[in-house]
């Protein structure tokens, strides 16, 4: 039965989409044909889907290669769609929202997952029309349903509309795949709308019951209300998503977000052949949803690291750790630039002294590249400064291994000296050259 319904509603999404697309940003004075048709602003071939269904397979394939939740890990797919065409049809992106492409654009520059944009001005469609990959893989855990379903918003959608939208549809869908009644999806009886603002709450009390004129523009509170006025009117998967494509506006992302809730409550069967048969690339958005069926949920890399791991970006020099490293030079005496430099000069002179003084009894020669000294911290707030020297990458014959062995060598002295956290900067990637991107992979292996 699940499996029935997670393929329904994924591609009940992309149905949707596609049905929509040739009527998006028309008024409502066509007639809608039951059969996919040609054209439109993005002059869409048969069966074709445009964004709405992209991001939803890049989240979905985001999900299933992760097994869960890893923002950055969308991110990344998401500006593939939009920079290669990642799970586009054709060979590039040709359909991408204004909120979408700030946050990507913001992604790309500061490598903040989380960069959708607040502010109720920016309450688009967008991280609703993508939304049901993270119900088919939370649907049974409620408390991780509201939380993906909220986080997944805000990559791209941090208005607090959009990521409410979010928090309840993504409810409805669930209850959806599990089998609920319409009556009981619609009753609210099970539905967690702690804190959700008052535009998502009227549409949870039923706005959508009301017998008025149905605009769904890109705004996310119409979207919502349209797609759950046809759900609620009609009684088959067809009839409901002919009648919100009828209305004119954002037709594929109305029919995307009306798909997804449809698809799983009336499940893949009961979606007319005509459809899923010309759908473009039915097989492969079939098979990401059985792949999202049979992921096993685990924790992320990114979860388990947590707590563990976290990337500041700031001061070194007034960072909370029981110890600092140091990427110094070998002469030991802070006269480096940049964070030797500044370690030295927030340190004060007892750091100065006691690198004195391991030059004169240990390193009279300077220390080695690769190895590893600590000192207490002068006037620094961590106890202790582990001093390292980095390779030079264009005169050091094998950089890798020295730069490999000053992490080595700084974890084992931290360790040797009970210290719970430690903060590294980037070594040996500043006047020593050495590239970031490799450190990274060498940090990563
Ligand atoms: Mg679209
Ligand atoms: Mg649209």
């Amino acid at each position: 039965m699940y499996k029935n319904k997670i393929v329904g509603s994924l591609i009940g999404l992309a149905v949707g989409d596609a049905l929509g697309a040739p009527y998006e940003f028309k008024k409502p004075s066509y007639e809608v044909s039951s059969h996919f048709v040609e054209g439109g602003a993005h002059s869409i071939s048969i069966g074709e889907w445009t964004d709405d269904t992209s991001m939803a397979l890049c989240l979905a394939q985001s999900l299933i290669e992760n097994n869960g939740f890893n923002a950055k890990d969308q991110m990344d797919k998401y500006v593939s769609w939009e920079e290669d065409g990642y799970f586009s049809t054709r060979s590039q992106c040709f359909d991408i929202g204004n909120t979408v492409a700030r946050a990507l654009s913001t992604y790309r520059r500061t490598k903040e997952p989380f960069s959708g944009i607040t502010g109720d001005a920016n309450s688009g469609n967008g991280s609703l029309m993508r939304l049901a990959p993270i119900v088919l893989l939370y649907y049974k855990d409620i408390n991780k349903l509201i939380k993906y379903a909220s986080l997944s918003s805000k990559t791209t959608h941090k208005s607090q509309l959009a990521v409410d939208a979010c928090i309840y549809y993504a409810q409805l869908i669930a209850g959806a795949v599990k089998g609920y009644s319409k009556e009981k999806l619609l009753s609210n009886e099970f539905i967690d709308i702690q804190d959700i603002r008052k535009e998502v709450l009227n549409v949870i009390n039923g706005s959508y019951k009301e017998d008025k004129v149905y605009k769904p523009t890109g705004y996310v509170i119409d979207t919502l209300e349209t797609a759950l006025m046809a759900f609620y009117r009609f009684n088959s998967f067809e009839d409901g998503l002919l009648h919100v494509i009828s209305l004119g506006y954002d037709t594929d992302t109305v029919g995307a977000v009306y798909g997804q809730l449809a698809g799983a409550f009336y499940g893949y069967k009961a979606i007319p052949h005509k459809w899923s048969l010309l759908l473009m690339k039915h097989d492969m958005i079939y098979d990401v949803a059985i792949n999202l069926y049979q992921t096993e949920v685990k924790e992320t890399k990114e979860h388990q690291l947590k707590d563990k791991i976290h990337i500041l970006v700031g001061d070194i020099t007034s960072i909370n750790a029981d110890v600092v490293v140091n990427a110094a030079n070998y002469s030991l005496l802070g006269s480096g630039g940049g964070v030797d430099g500044a370690i030295h000069k927030a340190g004060g002179k007892e750091i100065l002294k006691e690198c004195e003084f391991l030059r004169k009894h240990d390193y009279p020669d300077g220390l080695p590249t690769g190895e590893a000294v600590i000192t207490t911290a002068g006037n620094m707030k961590v106890k202790y400064i582990i001093h390292t020297v980095g390779p030079q990458y264009l005169y050091d014959i094998n950089p890798s291994v020295h730069l490999q062995s000053c992490y080595k060598k700084s974890f084992l002295l931290a360790e040797r000296y009970k210290c719970k956290s430690i903060a590294f900067p980037f070594i040996a990637t500043g006047a020593y050259a050495y590239p970031k991107k490799k450190l990274l992979q060498l940090l990563i292996k």
